[in-house]
């Protein structure tokens, strides 16, 4: 594998990567552990957020469906 194949900067800080420590996890390269935790910290808390808003995105489809669902007079 050379030199090529991986990325100059880390995935989480954006420090150039050292020459000789660098850690590749999940597609991506850090250049510590730290940022490899701090990667997968932002990337809970956006799924935790795309969860939320597609809950909330949900629910509020349910309320305009029931909104929808009032009997109209006739
Ligand atoms: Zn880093």
């Amino acid at each position: 594998m050379g030199i090529g194949s991986r990325p100059a900067s880390c995935a989480s800080c954006g420090k150039r990567l050292n020459r000789k420590q660098w850690y590749y996890r999940n597609g991506k390269f850090f250049c510590k552990k730290r940022c490899f935790g701090t990667e997968q910290e932002k990337t809970a808390t956006e799924a935790a957020k795309a969860a939320a808003a597609k809950a909330e995105a949900k629910e509020k489809a349910r309320v305009a469906e029931s909104a929808k669902e009032t009997p109209a007079a006739s």
